[in-house]
């Protein structure tokens, strides 16, 4: 089918909600994606830091094919193999005895709050609340786009679902404030970086102090590594990072390689609220989900790909902070392979990420005007090279 057909029929069928670029894929291989017209462009994107084994990854490709083959799908009315694989590698040598498995981010989110709720409500105890940050990004569920705290993304839905507050993010005496002010708060949810809105790393020592005052208040910390797990900072969750031991954590983005799944880690102790019937999923842990992220949880634990994720990291911030001798580059920052620019308000996001597909690199447009880079673990330096290389004329020509 031709790309203008594609576009017509998008335009004629789909509800109108994405900002589509005018691009539209056929195939992968590595870190390279090909257009219908078979123009070449490198990943910078990985699908939303999804695809973080890269396009048509054999292990990856054959794990799915050979699943597809036995089974795709039988419910969670019964076992399955690839689910049951996929729980010990998740959970194993990690400070997490139980998993529930979901499709998305905000389900693993949703069910990371109901969790919450769950826990204080069997415990008897009237907590319910969540504090999560401004500028967050937890989904966009009626749940999960209340804990956002972005008014653009839940103030058409109200009535929104009560029990979330918001606080300025990075800032430890607005947090203390707002918890001594409230015994209903049951928790606080935060992500190690705050991509969606621009991929703004965690203070190291805000959730240190997050962490031991929810400890000494006896609270939940629930980090939302939708995106900063499974590698994508150089090492297999974010929180590592810091040494402390949050009480529960929400996967996706990167789990499945590309194939939808979610997953809500937490202790005994916490998960044990949770009883039959009182979530659920038809989907969730199917064994072809399971199977692809088993592959990709094999991987990481398997091979130097975190080893490869924490140099190329480096790499690409390296680059990247040669670009700060533009006076419109206001800031360069990120963890891993997730790494981001910001724009001063001269210049817009969407118009360079605009040019820099038209040539050949896929980066994207985040929030606060910033670029975010999240590409597959797999890119080389000569890849990063060529989009700094790109990126640099592009912002050397470019006349303001
Ligand atoms: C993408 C994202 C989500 C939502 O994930 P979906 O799979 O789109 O539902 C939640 N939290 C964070 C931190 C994310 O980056």
């Amino acid at each position: 089918m031709d790309f203008t057909k594609i576009k017509e029929l998008d335009a004629k069928n789909y509800m109108n909600i994405f900002a589509r670029n005018h691009v539209c894929f056929s195939h992968g291989e590595g870190c390279k994606l090909y257009d219908t017209y078979g123009n070449e462009y490198t990943d910078f994107f990985g699908g939303i830091a999804t695809s973080c084994l890269g396009h048509n990854y054999p292990p990856l490709v054959n794990a799915i094919a050979e699943q597809a083959k036995k089974l795709i799908h039988i419910s969670n009315l019964f076992y399955n193999e690839p689910q049951a694989k996929l729980g010990e590698a998740l959970l194993s040598g990690t400070i997490f005895d139980r998993i529930f498995i979901g499709n998305s981010g905000a389900e693993a989110n949703e069910a990371a709050i109901k969790l919450v709720r769950k826990y204080f409500y069997a415990a008897g105890k009237k907590k319910y609340k969540i504090v999560t940050a401004l500028d967050s990004f937890h989904g966009r569920t009626l749940a999960t786009l209340t804990a956002t705290g972005q008014d653009k993304y839940s103030k058409p839905y109200a009535p929104l679902p009560q029990g979330f507050l918001h606080v300025p993010f990075n800032d430890f005496e607005a947090l203390k404030t707002a918890i001594n002010a409230d015994d209903e708060i049951a928790a606080v949810m935060l992500e190690c970086i705050q991509g969606e809105s621009g991929v703004r790393p965690v203070d190291y020592e805000y959730l240190i102090n997050a962490y031991a005052l929810c400890k000494s208040k006896g609270l939940l910390l629930m980090l939302d590594e939708v995106q900063t797990g499974m590698g994508r900072t150089g090492k297999m969750f974010g929180f590592e990072h810091f040494g402390i031991q949050p009480d529960i954590i929400t996967l996706a983005k990167g789990l499945g390689g590309g194939v939808p799944i979610g997953a809500c880690l937490a202790r005994n102790e916490i998960a044990d609220a949770f009883k039959p019937g009182d979530h659920g999923t038809t989907f969730g842990g199917g064994p072809l989900a399971c199977a692809a992220a088993l592959v990709v949880v094999n991987e990481l634990k398997n091979t130097d790909l975190l080893a490869r994720v924490e140099k190329s990291g480096k790499y690409l911030s390296d680059r990247l902070m040669k670009l700060r001798k533009f006076k419109f580059v206001k800031d360069v920052r990120g963890m891993g392979l997730l790494q981001a620019i910001e724009l001063s308000d001269k210049l817009k996001n969407a118009e360079v990420a605009g040019k820099m597909l038209s040539k050949g690199f896929i980066i994207n447009a985040a929030g606060n005007n910033t670029l975010r880079f999240s590409p597959p673990y797999t890119i080389t330096k000569a890849e990063i090279d060529a989009m700094a290389e790109a990126l640099s004329e592009l912002f050397a020509a470019t006349n303001i």
